[in-house]
């Protein structure tokens, strides 16, 4: 990117260095009270504090001043569902029920390329208005979905990873079809959008019940050729899903060791749910530096159960956060928080805000393997950069009142904040949302 853009970001700046270790670990991250991004060509130049970055820039440099927000990189979001922007709020069903009849249902439309185009531009417009800055995306089983997706991102220089669902069994004819030459398609879909511009292909088994072991095979075949292309799938979210899977691979010890046998864990997998799992399974998952992926509005809604985040954290297993819309219930990774928050409260966990902010932003950029490019505020990386107000609404501004330094001010934001709470969203230096 060499648009030759400059600009300055006013504000206080807070990015993560690592995994905070508690909930007051100030060598984990660095805050800046009156700071500087430098954007240069997409990327940031330097960040610094005000008073040293000040004098060098040139006055013809624009600034944009935020003063009393948080300047954080983009949210990432590590599992969500492109052609699910109208399933989002199905009442009254668990996951297999859901998906036959909202899902697969609504997934049909997307045949149709006009309709694929215009959701596209929803789905980005409705992550940019929560400051999701990047993606991990599935699309439908039409490989047309997926180019629509990207097709969208692209002009708006997004770091968008998606790929469409591959499918071959125990769906509807119609998303079959499509799915017939799933390998092929996503063969093509790599060579047409994996590494232009932003864009990033991710392999996307939907899960193992509408998949052949050949095709699941073939899928790890694919994974194994493109070293740098992702994989995503679905991993026992639901008791009646796991025991479809032991009915479909008899063979198989566990639902997780499908995956392994056909070549799918690694550290490009992010794995979504992941909570009913033995510990056979989970050390699978931290042998093979695959990504368990928590994703707590849609285990609430869909009443999938309780991630055991101790469980697999204590065991190795890389953890990512993500909203899983539509079976999750928020395109704001605030609002995934304060589920997130929950969840754990329900199994005598805690999450602090600090662990929160930094998986939101530099642990789920580590999880895509994306850590050099994205998910903090340093030179080099791309100026994804999301500008948030704990003073959003009246009832956060009383609350804040009494707010006990950033650590407390973190923690209202994601238990009270969404997209309300998102002043900007710049996309590569640029803003993103109307001033
Ligand atoms: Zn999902």
């Amino acid at each position: 990117m060499t648009d030759g853009e400059t600009r300055a970001i006013r504000g206080r700046l807070l990015t993560f260095l690592r995994a905070p270790e508690g909930a007051s670990d100030s060598a984990s991250y660095r805050y800046i009270d009156d700071g500087i991004v430098l954007v240069k060509d997409g990327r940031i130049e330097a960040a610094a504090p005000a008073a040293e970055l000040m004098s060098r820039l040139p006055a013809s440099i624009p600034v944009d001043r935020h003063a009393d927000a948080l300047i954080l990189p983009g949210f990432i979001d590590t599992h969500i569902h492109f052609p699910q922007t109208q399933v989002i709020a199905s009442y009254g069903a668990q996951l297999l029920e859901w998906l036959e009849k909202y899902t697969f249902v609504e997934e049909q439309r997307f045949a149709d390329p006009a309709h694929a185009a215009r959701i596209a531009e929803f789905f980005l417009d409705e992550l940019t208005r929560n400051g999701t800055t990047t993606a991990l995306a599935y699309c439908s089983a039409h490989p047309d979905s997926a180019d629509a997706l990207f097709t969208a991102a692209g002009p708006r220089r997004m770091g968008i990873i998606a790929g469409n669902a591959i499918m071959n069994r125990n769906g509807p004819a119609a998303l079959l079809e499509p799915a017939r030459d799933a390998i092929a398609a996503s063969r093509q879909l790599i060579g047409l959008w994996h590494g232009k511009g932003r864009l990033r292909y991710a392999v996307t088994p939907r899960f193992a019940i509408t998949s052949t072991g050949e095709q699941l095979a073939a899928a790890g075949a694919l994974l194994e050729e493109f070293p740098s292309v992702l994989m995503q799938t679905h991993l026992a979210e639901n008791h009646e899903e796991i025991a479809a899977v032991g009915r479909l691979f008899p063979g198989d010890p566990s639902y997780t060791a499908v995956y392994a046998r056909f070549g799918l864990l690694g550290p490009r997998s992010l794995l979504g749910h992941c909570i009913h799992l033995d510990d056979t399974e989970i050390a699978l998952l931290a042998d093979s530096r695959s990504v368990a992926v928590f994703c707590p509005t849609s285990n609430l809604f869909i009443g999938s159960g309780l991630f055991n985040y101790q469980r697999l954290a204590k065991a190795g297993v890389r953890i990512a956060l993500a909203t899983d819309v539509g079976g999750g219930t928020s395109y704001s990774m605030l609002r995934t928080a304060a589920e997130a928050y929950k969840v754990m409260q329900l199994q005598s966990q805690t999450l602090p805000a600090l662990v929160a902010f930094d998986l939101m932003t530099r642990g789920n950029a580590a999880a895509l393997g994306l850590d050099g490019e994205i998910g903090a505020i340093a030179a080099g990386r791309f100026a994804d950069l999301v500008v948030l107000d704990a003073r959003a609404t009246p009832a956060m501004a009383h609350r804040m009142e009494v707010a006990r330094g950033l650590e407390d001010e973190l923690f209202v934001l994601m238990t009270m904040g969404d997209d309300r709470a998102v002043r900007q969203t710049y996309i590569a230096g640029r803003p993103a949302l109307p001033a």
